[in-house]
């Protein structure tokens, strides 16, 4: 059985993202479990589940949506213990910028 794909629109905001997909890629390549992204003035707060705490700008331009759309990172974080269905369905989310949904607040 194959698994489902999942489509989400290329361009959105990153806190869109990272609440749907949970997942947080790190500068130094490690795959964190995001625990809860809130919003804070220009960006949100991140909490991983390994207990990292961080800011970040909320851009669709940002070094971090960029790589959560290419799935770039080295590992996933070993202290996240991040599920394999999750990872599974992280790998086969499909990233278009012709189909799929747009994730956050704003009506289509
Ligand atoms: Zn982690």
């Amino acid at each position: 059985m194959s698994q489902e794909k999942k489509y989400y629109r290329k361009r959105q905001n990153l806190l869109a993202m990272v609440s749907k997909i949970k997942l947080w890629p790190s500068r130094k390549g490690a795959l964190h479990g995001v625990r809860e992204a809130i919003p804070n003035g220009a960006g949100f707060q991140v909490t991983t589940h390994c207990g990292l705490v961080f800011s970040v700008r909320d851009s669709a331009n940002s070094r971090a949506s960029r790589w959560l759309r290419a799935k770039q990172y080295a590992f996933p974080c070993p202290a996240c213990r991040i599920p394999e269905w999750k990872m599974k369905k992280y790998g086969s989310t499909v990233f278009s910028k012709h189909m799929g949904k747009t994730l956050g607040s704003s009506p289509e």
